[in-house]
């Protein structure tokens, strides 16, 4: 799951950065309100995580840009300390939830998770794929009742398939999901990484649909 976090302060980037990284996101990140809008405008992600005092552009004129132009993702806003009118107007802006700082990081992780879910229509933490499952919270990936143990990035893929299952998903929308910006992005590792996961969960869940992607079967 990819996410952008926009944060003027960078120690504190720095910080969301690296455990959002350790919880296996993947991050691109701005420190200006500008190349935030732009990014996210262009950029594909899963879920944002937006500063509201940002230098260049405010956040709030940010967030309301991207709605204006139809922006669906969900983002996360980050406010001062007891502005209870921040919250109001982020929401009313369009902020799908928010966090006033200094926060516990786990409480963001936790958040930005549930974000991420309910975008995609899944309430619970755990996704459920016929026998396989996907504890988002851990990370932990079960088939039956034995532990898999998944690479880094077939984790990224699996979890972005569980997230959206029963959906056609291209290799270009894998690679964006999987990816940061700057990353050197080959599309073909895509690949690699199905044939892999087809090796550690049942074989015909994940189908290849010709010239269009990949498809994981889990309804019944
Ligand atoms: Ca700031």
């Amino acid at each position: 799951m990819r996410v952008l976090l926009v944060e003027d302060e960078p120690t504190l980037r720095e910080q969301i950065s690296t455990s959002l990284k350790e919880a296996g996101f993947v991050i691109d990140q701005a420190d200006n309100g500008l190349d935030a809008l732009h990014l996210g405008t262009h950029e594909a992600f899963d879920a944002i995580i937006l500063d509201l005092g940002l230098p260049v552009m405010d956040g709030m004129t940010v967030l309301k840009n991207w709605r204006t132009d139809g922006l669906k993702t969900p983002v996360l806003i980050l406010t001062a300390r007891d502005s209870w009118h921040e919250k109001v107007s982020g929401i009313d802006a369009g902020a799908d939830d928010y966090l006033s700082k200094p926060f516990h990081m786990q409480e963001l992780l936790a958040r930005l998770r549930a974000l991420i879910r309910r975008a995609s229509g899944n309430a619970s933490s755990t996704l459920t794929c016929g026998t396989v499952m996907l504890d988002t919270t851990s990370g932990r990936v079960t088939v039956g009742s034995k532990s898999i143990s998944l690479t880094s990035h077939e984790l990224k893929v699996l979890s972005f398939l569980m997230h959206h299952q029963d959906q056609v998903i291209s290799r270009t929308t894998l690679t964006e999901h999987i990816y940061a910006q700057d990353f050197d992005r080959d599309s073909n590792t895509i690949d690699v990484f199905i044939a892999r996961l087809r090796k550690k969960i049942p074989e015909n869940m994940i189908e290849t649909v010709r010239g269009l992607g990949y498809r994981l079967h889990c309804a019944t």
